[in-house]
């Protein structure tokens, strides 16, 4: 389930700075309305740290980067091939299986978008696997337009002003 992982690390929009899970109650409704947690389940504070800290981990990894993911109650089971099963069930379980989605076919495809101010988790399905941007007409121009402009005016630019706009 790569979508999930995409949803998961899509649920902090950096350009926004909106964050869908800005408590305990928001991330055991996110993992409820995706079948991943019951009814009963209540996330903790401590859940959502561990989330925060599993999404922030996994957007590293999806920029190729080293990424530390927080500690998950998980267990290797080998049936058809390796995979990990949750062994506790709640908010932590449910959280584990987001992390364990990762030994998914296709983890490779899963990619963030290069321009640092987006960061948009999305599936790669191009062939070649080549795509690096969430949307080529948005953040693909975008970074275009900048490398352009840096070329252009990138010595006369004074120092410290900030005058970019999106
Ligand atoms: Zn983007």
């Amino acid at each position: 389930m790569l979508e999930l992982v995409r949803d998961f690390v899509n649920t902090y929009d950096v350009e926004n700075d909106a964050d869908e899970l800005t408590s305990p109650a928001e991330l055991a409704l996110w993992l409820r309305e995706r079948g991943l947690a019951g009814e009963g389940d209540r996330a903790e504070d401590d859940d959502l740290a561990t989330a925060i800290a599993l999404r922030e981990g996994l957007r590293a990894a999806l920029r190729r980067e080293p990424a530390d993911l927080p500690e998950l109650p998980l267990r290797v089971v080998i049936a058809d091939g390796p995979r990990l099963t949750p062994v506790r069930p709640g908010v932590p379980g449910a959280l584990a299986r987001v992390a364990a989605a990762v030994l998914d076919p296709g983890w490779e495809r899963l990619k963030v978008c290069l321009e640092g101010t987006c960061q948009w988790a999305f599936i790669d399905s191009s062939k070649n696997r080549s795509r690096s941007w969430c949307s080529m007409k948005v953040c693909g121009n975008r970074t275009k337009t900048r490398a352009y402009r840096a070329r252009k005016h990138g010595s006369r630019r004074p120092q410290g002003s900030n005058t970019d706009t999106v």
